[in-house]
Parts: structure tokens; C-alpha cells; sequence
């Protein structure tokens, strides 16, 4: 399997704006994110979380040019509002592409960009929805889903096999953490150092960290409040914060 981060910033990317830095090194190239999203390969099949208003450049970056599947965690925008980018994957391999997602997204996507599921005027749909269960295969890769909370809202956390992705990440409902347990790899959001209403800050995270005790780390989600040495320093060997670009094999 490989995993390669596209874009690991949090909802307004890192940094904020012109001369808004946070607390960013500018001469690190790593502090520079775009808003979050991962690939997914694995036997033959290149699957997308979520599609950010970067997604354009992200699969450039990444010399993408297939997308097999999107598999969306929640509905904030910074996560979907790069779909429309998606017609360019539709177009150069003439295929309808699966859009898997949970319940409740369903209707507000399927209004808001209805062009892209069902087709308006002289557009033809390039994509369909699909609804996610608690376990389902997408063309041979195993997938297993559950839901965590973010403030008011759920979002899904994704698993394949070892690997899981756990991004704007308040708390775990019930026992469901103990799913993530003899992890290799675990993608989790970090947004900044204190907790926010919606986010779990770095104590928390880490809290998480040493309950489950994955082999790697991964940071995502990050504002320009967090330096991507600054917060190294912080963290033990095997977390680590992600980078826009960062491929990860397993
Ligand atoms: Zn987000
Ligand atoms: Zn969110």
C-alpha cells in the first residue's frame, strides 16, 4: 500500500494568508500546507479522501492522473469543495467515478453539486454516489468505517487493513478507539496546540497516541500555528508531522 499526503493544512491552510504566519518557519518548505486530502494505492486501485479546494494542484504535485474512488470523511468544505477538479480524472479515463459517502452527506451533495451526479443541461454526470457501510470492498481493497466526533458533527474515521485516517478528530465515541489498536500507520488530525471546540489539541492527541500505540505517527490537519520542527522537538521518534508531497509505503 502507499499513501502519499496531499495536502496535510487545516481549513485555511498553512500559512493563514500574506504576512499572517503564525508561528511558521517560512524557510521550511514543509510549514507551506495545502488543505487535507490522501491517496490511497493499493492492488491496482488509487483511492482519493476527501477532494480539497487544492485537489487541482494536489494531483498535479503528485502526477495523478486516475482516480478510481473518493471516499469522503465529512462534509466541511475544505474537505469537498475541490470535487468539481474531479471532472478532469472523469474525462481523461471516460469513466463515472464513485463518490462513497456517509448518509447524511447525501442529499446536500447531491443538491449542491448536482451537475456532477445527475447531470444539468448540457452537462453529463462524471460522477455517482455511493453509500458507505461499517465494512465494505471497493474492487478488491477491504475498507472498514466508523464514525468519531468533530464538535456538532460526525466524520469518518477509514481503515485499510493497518493503516487509518483520522482527520478533524474531537474524541472517539464509545470503545471505537480500541478499533485502532496494532496500527502501522495512523494519519490523525492535529489542528493547532490547544484544544479547539471541534479539535482535540496535542495533549489529547497524544493521549490517543499512547493508548493505541501505533508504529508511526502521522500529523495532519495543521495551522500555521504549528512549526513543523518546533513540534518534532515535542514528539517521540515514531510521531511525526505530515508534509504536503510526503509518500509513505507499507
Ligand atoms: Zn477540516
Ligand atoms: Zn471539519
Amino acid at each position: 500500500m502507499k499513501i502519499t499526503i496531499l495536502g496535510c493544512g487545516g481549513s485555511f491552510g498553512s500559512p493563514l494568508a500574506w504576512n499572517r504566519h503564525g508561528n511558521i518557519d517560512l524557510n521550511n518548505k514543509r510549514n507551506f500546507r495545502t488543505r487535507s486530502s490522501i491517496l490511497v494505492e493499493e492492488q491496482n486501485n488509487c483511492i482519493l479522501i476527501d477532494t480539497s479546494p487544492d485537489l487541482r494542484q494536489q494531483l498535479y504535485d503528485a502526477k495523478c492522473t486516475n482516480i478510481d474512488a473518493v471516499l469522503y470523511t465529512h462534509e466541511h468544505s475544505d474537505h469537498t469543495s475541490g470535487l468539481p477538479d474531479m471532472r478532469a480524472m472523469s474525462l481523461i479515463n471516460q469513466k463515472i467515478i464513485p463518490a462513497y459517502m456517509p448518509e447524511e452527506m447525501i442529499l446536500k451533495m447531491e443538491t449542491f453539486y448536482k451537475y456532477i451526479f445527475k447531470g444539468e443541461k448540457d452537462y453529463l454526470p462524471f460522477m455517482k454516489i455511493k453509500k458507505i457501510e461499517d465494512s465494505f470492498s471497493f474492487q478488491g481493497t477491504n475498507i472498514e468505517t466508523f464514525k468519531h466526533n468533530h464538535g456538532s458533527i460526525d466524520v469518518q474515521t477509514y481503515k485499510f487493513g493497518k493503516f487509518a485516517y483520522s482527520t478533524d478528530l474531537k474524541k472517539f465515541y464509545n470503545n471505537d478507539i480500541n478499533k485502532l489498536k496494532n496500527l502501522d500507520l495512523w494519519i490523525v488530525g492535529l489542528l493547532r496546540e490547544d484544544p479547539h471546540p471541534a479539535h482535540a489539541g496535542f495533549d489529547q492527541v497524544m493521549e490517543f497516541v499512547n493508548y493505541i500505540k501505533p508504529k508511526k505517527t502521522v500529523f495532519t490537519h495543521m495551522t500555521a500555528l504549528l512549526d513543523e520542527n518546533l513540534l518534532k522537538e515535542k514528539c517521540p521518534n515514531n510521531v511525526i508531522p505530515g508534509y504536503d508531497g510526503m509518500i509513505i509505503d507499507l
